[in-house]
């Protein structure tokens, strides 16, 4: 992509509204636009790296065995009357009327069309377990919007369903899934602490919140230190054995959240207890029979009978998860992109545009690079060079490949990698070679 003919709307003053560094850094990558209060469009640059994370998150849920379903954002008002959620939800649900008078609502979550959709096709123990997903807009009109994109209204989620027989077979599709979050998060570069929750208006008896540790999180957890360095070893997940075991031996190390604490029981001694703030970028939830009972969502037993389906929800922040990202890998000069949700691989970076030598060395490696599948954007703007720097250093894509007059000349480039800092001169075709690696 060269750069003169993207749309990148950098910007050079720190916005003043924004509160806490993922948030002033997207604003200033021109990466969202506040459409209103905690509502935002996604520019170029935001919204790759929003489809890269969706994209993990969807191959591991489909890892996990879960199938991917898009269910309406606009959602009946009556299916949650009939679960008895109507009601209760309070103020955070944005409901209105269409013009035949139906109250219609902007949803929140999906159990209840989920566990319609499943009533209305699953009728026997033998078509069981299953875990429907979809990735999602929500809408929940959250009293203070705020951290952009960490607390909005409108925001992304990815929710899964599952549905079992029984409590013995739930507690597995929730194994399943919690395997299937380390690893998710994992994959996007990121330590996500899976912490003993309190299930809250869901309800239920089961529920883990999984949460990166940053200053800026707006939740205050507890865990054993050891947490910090403790490897989950997630590409190595076989979804066919009992995951149990493995669950059982990584939460040995205690991990709460700061409702599930209770400093006089906690079997952590003092100094071995961290006390921090996190971010939660999922959760995940048995709930037994508290949907599939009020909505009817029965299949037939192996003894002939009739019992109503177990379920959990897992929960993903997809959007949050952009600016959690930025808070757990960034510097002075910016968004340091894990490579795996970068929204480009390298930034090629001519120092001297209009200068023969050097827009044709630039030009060259632009071209194989592309040609070889690299994600490449060309800054071939005619600026300074101090101002391609800092832009390419506040956008963080994860290489640099810098190439000015003297280089084009002697044959060189110089290759830097952003999250270290590290440069070295090179040839350009060994620049190429790295950069694939
Ligand atoms: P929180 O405690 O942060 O308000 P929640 O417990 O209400 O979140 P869940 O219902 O568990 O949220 O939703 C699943 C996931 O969706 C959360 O783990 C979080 O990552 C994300 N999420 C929830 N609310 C928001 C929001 N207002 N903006 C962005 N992401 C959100
Ligand atoms: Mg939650």
């Amino acid at each position: 992509m060269r750069l003169t003919r993207y749309f990148m709307p950098t910007l050079k003053e720190t916005p003043t509204e924004a509160q806490i560094v993922s948030h002033r850094l997207m604003l200033r990558a021109g990466m969202v636009r506040q459409a209103s209060a905690g509502i935002y469009s996604w520019l170029p640059l935001g919204f790759r790296v929003l489809k890269k994370i969706e994209q993990i998150v969807r191959e591991e849920q489909d890892r996990a065995g879960a199938h991917e379903v898009l269910m309406p954002t606009v959602q009946s008002a009556d299916l949650w009357r009939e679960s008895g959620r109507y009601d209760h939800y309070g103020k955070e649900m944005l409901r209105f009327t269409d013009r035949h008078g139906r109250d219609m609502l902007y949803g929140p979550t999906n159990e209840e069309v989920i566990t319609d959709i499943f009533r209305f096709y699953v009728k026997s123990y033998r078509d069981l377990p299953k875990m429907l997903y979809h990735i999602q807009w929500k809408f929940r009109d959250e009293v203070r919007p705020r951290f952009g994109v960490m607390r909005g209204r409108e925001f992304l989620m990815k929710d899964a369903y599952s549905f079992d027989l029984d409590a013995e077979a739930a507690r597995l599709s929730y194994a399943k899934m919690f395997m299937a979050y380390l690893a998710t998060f994992d994959r996007m570069g990121l330590k996500a602490i899976p912490m003993r929750a309190d299930t809250g208006p869901i309800g239920g008896d089961l529920s883990h919140e999984f949460i990166i540790l940053a200053e800026t999180g707006e939740s205050e957890v507890y865990c054993h230190k050891d947490w910090l360095n403790q490897d989950v070893d997630a590409a190595n997940i076989d979804y066919e054995s009992d995951l149990r075991p493995r669950i059982d031996a990584l939460t040995q190390l205690y991990a709460a959240t700061d409702e599930m604490h209770d400093a006089a029981t906690c079997p952590v001694p003092a100094e071995d207890l961290l006390m921090a703030r996190g971010v939660e970028v999922g959760h995940i939830f048995y709930f037994g029979t508290n949907y599939s009972a009020p909505l009817n969502a029965a299949v037939q037993t192996p003894d002939g009978g009739q019992a109503h389906v177990h379920m959990g929800s897992y929960g993903i922040g997809v959007s949050r998860l952009v600016g959690g990202i930025i808070e757990a890998s960034h510097d002075e000069a910016g968004i340091i992109w894990p490579d795996a949700v970068a929204p480009f691989k390298v930034a090629l970076i001519n120092l001297r545009q209009g200068d023969a030598a050097t827009d044709a060395a630039a030009e060259s490696l632009y071209g194989k690079l592309s040609q070889a599948g690299v994600e490449v954007l060309y800054d071939d703007r005619e600026e300074r060079a101090g101002a391609k720097f800092a832009d390419m250093d506040l956008i963080g894509l994860p290489w640099q490949i810098i190439i000015g007059p003297r280089g084009a000349k002697a044959g060189v480039v110089e290759l830097k990698r952003r999250a270290t800092g590290d440069r070295e001169e090179i040839a350009p075709e060994a620049a190429l070679q790295r950069v694939i690696g």
